[in-house]
């Protein structure tokens, strides 16, 4: 039998929902009874201000009630299409006259005689004395609760023309034929978490008894959502060490001649990540950690340290970095820095393709033990050959774009995948790009031994899953990365390496802007580069301008930082033209996401080898390219942009021998002023990153349009008590029942859960 929440609400006769409202609430995705109950609202009216109708003040939100004494139509003279009902009420201690506009349905619905109750604020005016406008109303019967007045009353998201009173009349219906079950989540965990059970709490959060109550029934879905999410992630994360991999025992000696020969020393930080993950390779199931550390922490050299160890066992290692620019670079750095370990590098990209050492740089490194003229750093082959090379085993790492994980790469013992900058991959689904190549990986690990091979699935075994390491500069809170990317293993680089100089951080008054051009263009002269970043690529349309306007009139009240138009925030193309005029005899090009990818990277090229003096982009230049020659970066509308995200910015500039400057310029002042100064003080990206969530909420992290989690989740991300409660909770659930044997609603919602989570 088909459960009471999975109905079609057309099914429920008592609703006497009209086909056209079917239709309606369908396209807000409002198709079954749990769908409507989990629509929740998103703030609450408190009308439970019940008043005799003399004790009515002006001004004052407040419910009261009446018999109607009369109610008719009117027509405004010149407003033709104004309908006006006026109502006048009583009760044993006063009249008031009461007018609705343009809902000349209520004539239908109210008659004289009646009991009604009213909700709104009293006006007064000179000529017609007190009256409430529009006010809500619902008729007074015997045995009826009120739902629309005399309490908090709950308001939905108004959308497609559907309003909060029709919703909130469907879900008063329902609730009163919500049979009672069993909890979803587990008695054991509502009781030593104190949450509101089901029934209890989805009252209270369409119909709160009290505020209290409300912020419980709140909480307890909170608890919910986070806990199936620790459920699906940690169920995931146990899966992946159901299979086995490579185990690779690391040669301590060998490492520590290695680092011995680095022209730095590692930081703590940095040799405790590459224990945790040479550790991590000992184990017989494969790794899955994220390694996140600021700019310039030095990830690039752990992650090769541990590609080295895997090299050194046989395995090949694939290192992807999310563009060409950035993967040449590391090409290069893997080849300076592994030339001396025999050790065959490939580079493979949508545009190149090449192999270190070719034959001659192999005869070099036999005759001589070092040769630090290098330059040609391998030769370039065609991709045919360098993927027969990959296919055979002959390259030991492989370094590229998202080219290395198309279908027609194929490996002979990859052991382990590096992904740098992950976070860059797809700035819209950041966590869904590495469980893509994870269940690539597994599905072809997967087919392979056929059921008719059983006895040789064995032998098969020996083959296994590669490692994973993805590695990001974007710093997140503790509470968001557990609900983004909770089935992986987490490492840090809290550390910077030493001497790095300070770069100067400045927020820029208007008046200062003249002075700030002579120094940007006394840096150039001197030799130096600039960056200027603004938010936009072009000037907005004015329909563009004038939705922005909307959005931010709807927005306005719950986030302050938003009330600005985008009409004042500068953007690259005019920029562009400014900077030129200002400076005629400097080169300047422009940078930003509309342009082909390929240009893109050019442009990047010959910033790198200073053929351009400044560069007028979008935040695009976010992603890790070194160009030590910028010392300066000018950010302008600044108040645009997280703290964590120009922290990013930030991390471009400072890069060489030369102090740089972090210059912030405001398009409107005063809200963000107090926000931005904080870049002034503080380095540390998790900080800042912290203080992104707590100013301006999870969504800075998750982008736009983030994973479906429901507001009442997003709300408590910066919670991270509730969320390692959860996490902990769901943990000794997997330990002892698994497979939820004793758990059977519970074991559904997973279900449920698990297919919205993974659906693409
Ligand atoms: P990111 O973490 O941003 O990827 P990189 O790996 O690119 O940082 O490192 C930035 C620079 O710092 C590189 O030039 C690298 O050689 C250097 N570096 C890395 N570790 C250290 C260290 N412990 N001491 C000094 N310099 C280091
Ligand atoms: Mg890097």
């Amino acid at each position: 039998m088909i459960s009471f929440l999975n109905q079609a609400l057309s099914d429920l006769k008592i609703l006497k929902i009209g086909p056209r409202a079917i239709i309606k609430l369908a396209k807000i995705g409002i198709k079954k009874v749990s769908d409507l109950l989990f629509y929740f609202p998103l703030r609450y009216e408190d009308l439970s201000n019940v008043k005799k109708i003399s004790e009515l003040k002006i001004g004052e939100l407040a419910t009261t009630q009446g018999r109607i004494i009369k109610i008719n139509s009117k027509k405004i003279p010149f407003r033709k299409k104004l309908t006006l009902i006026e109502c006048f009420i009583e009760d044993e201690t006063g009249a008031i006259k009461i007018v609705w506009f343009n809902q000349i349905h209520i004539l239908k619905i109210l008659r004289p005689e009646m009991i009604i109750r009213v909700a709104g604020k009293l006006l007064q005016k000179k000529s017609s004395g007190a009256f409430m406008i529009n006010p809500i109303y619902e008729i007074v019967q015997n045995d009826k609760k009120f739902i629309h007045t005399g309490r908090l009353i709950p308001i939905y998201p108004f959308s497609h023309k559907i309003s909060s009173k029709f919703i909130r009349s469907l879900i008063a219906k329902i609730l009163t034929q919500l049979p009672k079950r069993e909890d979803s989540l587990p008695r054991e965990i509502i009781m030593s978490q104190k949450l509101l059970n089901f029934n209890q709490a989805i009252k209270e959060i369409h119909f709160p008894s009290s505020r209290i109550l409300c912020n419980q029934a709140k909480r307890r879905f909170a608890f919910e959502n986070i806990f199936l999410t620790q459920f699906v992630f940690l169920k995931k994360k146990l899966f992946w060490q159901n299979y086995p991999s490579k185990i690779i025992n690391f040669d301590t000696i060998a490492i520590k001649n290695f680092v011995e020969k680095l022209s730095f020393q590692l930081t703590n930080a940095q040799k405790k990540v590459i224990w945790q993950i040479l550790q991590d390779f000992k184990k017989n199931h494969p790794m899955n950690r994220l390694l996140q550390g600021d700019v310039g922490s030095g990830k690039t050299i752990v992650a090769l340290i541990c590609a080295l160890e895997i090299i050194r066992n046989k395995g090949q290692v694939a290192f992807m970095a999310p563009t060409e620019i950035l993967a040449s670079q590391h090409y290069e750095s893997a080849v300076k820095l592994l030339k001396d370990y025999r050790i065959k590098i490939g580079l493979l990209t949508s545009s190149q393709a090449k192999v270190y050492p070719s034959k001659l740089e192999l005869q070099n490194t036999k005759n001589t033990t070092r040769d630090n003229s290098l330059t040609s750093l391998g030769v370039k082959m065609s991709k045919n050959f360098i993927l027969k090379k990959i296919e055979k085993g002959e390259i030991d790492l492989i370094i590229g774009t998202h080219s290395l994980i198309q279908k027609k790469v194929k490996f002979k013992n990859l052991a382990f995948i590096i992904i740098d900058e992950q976070h860059r991959f797809g700035v819209e689904q950041r966590a869904a790009i590495i469980r893509k190549i994870q269940k690539e990986v597994e599905e072809s690990f997967t087919k392979k031994p056929s059921p008719y091979l059983y006895p040789k699935i064995k032998e098969k075994m020996t083959e296994f899953i590669p490692h994973f390491l993805s590695m990001s500069a974007t710093p997140i809170p503790r509470s968001l990365a557990l609900m983004l990317y909770g089935d992986l293993d987490f490492s840090i680089l809290d550390e910077m390496p030493p001497g790095r100089k300070k770069i100067i951080t400045k927020i820029i008054e208007s008046e200062q802007r003249k002075e700030i051009y002579k120094f940007i263009e006394q840096e150039i002269k001197n030799g130096r580069q600039a960056f200027v970043i603004c938010p936009r690529i072009e000037s907005p349309s004015e329909t563009d301008a004038n939705q922005e306007l909307n959005n931010n009139n709807a927005k306005s009240q719950s986030k302050r930082y938003q009330t600005q138009s985008w009409l004042d925030v500068k953007n690259v193309s005019e920029e562009y033209k400014m900077i030129k005029k200002i400076f005629p005899r400097f080169k300047i090009a422009m940078l930003h996401g509309k342009i082909k990818s390929t240009e893109k990277e050019k442009i990047m090229n010959d910033f790198a080898q200073n053929k351009i003096n400044i560069l007028i982009a979008t935040s695009v230049v976010e992603v890790g390219i070194d160009i030590p020659n910028a010392t300066i970066m000018m950010i302008e509308s600044a108040e645009k942009f997280g703290l964590a995200q120009l922290h990013q910015l930030r991390g471009r500039v400072g890069r060489g021998e030369h102090q740089s400057y972090f210059l912030i310029m405001l398009s409107e002042k005063k809200p963000s002023f107090n926000r931005l100064k904080i870049l002034t003080e503080c380095e540390d990206g998790f900080k800042l990153a912290e203080m992104d969530l707590k100013f301006r909420g999870p969504g800075e992290f998750l982008g736009k349009k983030q994973s479906g989690m429901p507001d009442i989740a997003m709300q408590n991300l910066s919670n991270f008590k509730l969320i390692e409660t959860a996490r902990q909770e769901s943990l000794k659930i997997l330990k002892t029942d698994p497979d939820l044997k004793n758990y059977p609603i519970l074991k559904e919602k997973v279900k449920e859960f698990e297919e919205k989570l993974y659906k693409e």
